[in-house]
């Protein structure tokens, strides 16, 4: 993997300046994780108070680095005026590639990638966060599907180092070449992988969850699947897990992975994870999920 993600370096165009479309969950961290690699990044939301919520993550996660001293506070307020949070458009016109990562919503997504489309340069790479949705459904309605693929980071973003670079059918090398670049800027350690739903990373995962909601769905105590999860040597449970991912994105990528692959991950009724969803628990993002947060 690594040979082909060099290989892909190689032809890459410059990537100087993005944008990141949503500053949620996953949009917040990837304008921090950009800014404090020194690439300038656009922090589009539709909501002010959402821009404000990743301005304040990311203040907070640089504040730690001042904390530990691997910043100065000269450093930290120069670093976040490479975040440019706004509301428009205004500043798209010199963005080279757009992390799209708005809510995992297929019809949300088309919206916001064409509107996005029309307001970038003709050579700007498109790329979206999607967890699930296919690449090649999500190029059907773009002008110029070469310019986009799939830039899959995973939660939190400044933490994990993994990065999925998925190539639709019509996705050029030259647009693979500068997400893999700009995937390594950001010091993440890209894959290239092929469309499907899922990806990679998501269609090993999701599975996992469906085992974890079945359990309890037969009486097992959550805390006590993610303890013997951890004994086993994973990070962190899926009950605990599921809570940082947010219950409603899991429950929006699992209706895609059940459209995809129907015979395996279809379920009659309503799983535990439905079930948290619709009574509002949606995880650490509401501070109520599995657990309660403060
Ligand atoms: P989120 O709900 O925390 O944030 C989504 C943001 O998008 C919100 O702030 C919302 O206001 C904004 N938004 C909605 N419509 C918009 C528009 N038209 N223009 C600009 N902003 C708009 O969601 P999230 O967890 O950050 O997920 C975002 C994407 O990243 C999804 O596709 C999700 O599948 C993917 N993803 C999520 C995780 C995770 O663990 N949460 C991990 C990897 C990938």
């Amino acid at each position: 993997v690594k040979k082909k993600a060099s290989k892909y370096q190689k032809q890459a165009q410059p990537v100087e300046q993005t944008a990141v479309l949503g500053a949620g969950i996953m949009g917040g961290g990837i304008a921090y994780q950009s800014a404090s690699k020194g690439t300038p990044i656009v922090m589009k939301d539709i909501k002010d108070d959402a821009i404000e919520l990743g301005l304040k993550e990311a203040r907070k996660l640089f504040a730690k680095q001042v904390e530990r001293k691997k910043l100065t506070t000269e450093q930290m307020a120069e670093k976040l005026t490479n975040i440019r949070p706004t509301l428009s458009y205004g500043d798209f016109g010199n963005v080279d590639l757009v992390v799209e990562a708005v809510v995992e919503n297929p019809k949300v997504k088309d919206a916001v990638l064409t509107e996005v489309e029309g307001m970038v340069s003709e050579n700007t790479i498109l790329t979206s966060n999607t967890s699930t949705i296919s690449i090649n459904r999500l190029a059907q309605n773009l002008k110029r599907p070469e310019n986009f693929c799939g830039m899959h980071f995973f939660n939190p973003v400044h933490r994990m180092p993994l990065v999925e670079v998925i190539r639709g059918e019509k996705t050029s090398d030259a647009a693979v070449a500068a997400t893999v670049a700009y995937a390594r800027a950001m010091g993440k350690t890209p894959i290239v992988v092929n469309d499907c739903p899922g990806f990679l990373v998501n269609r090993v995962l999701f599975p996992y969850f469906g085992g974890f909601s079945f359990l309890v769905e037969q009486g097992a105590d959550f805390q006590h699947v993610d303890k013997v999860m951890e004994k086993f040597g994973w990070p962190m449970g899926p009950a605990y897990l599921l809570d940082v991912v947010g219950l409603d994105t899991a429950v929006h990528a699992n209706e895609v992975m059940a459209e995809g692959f129907p015979d395996r991950m279809a379920r009659d009724g309503k799983t535990a994870i439905q079930v948290m969803y619709d009574n509002d628990r949606l995880g650490q993002k509401n501070d109520k999920g599995f657990y309660a947060y403060e």
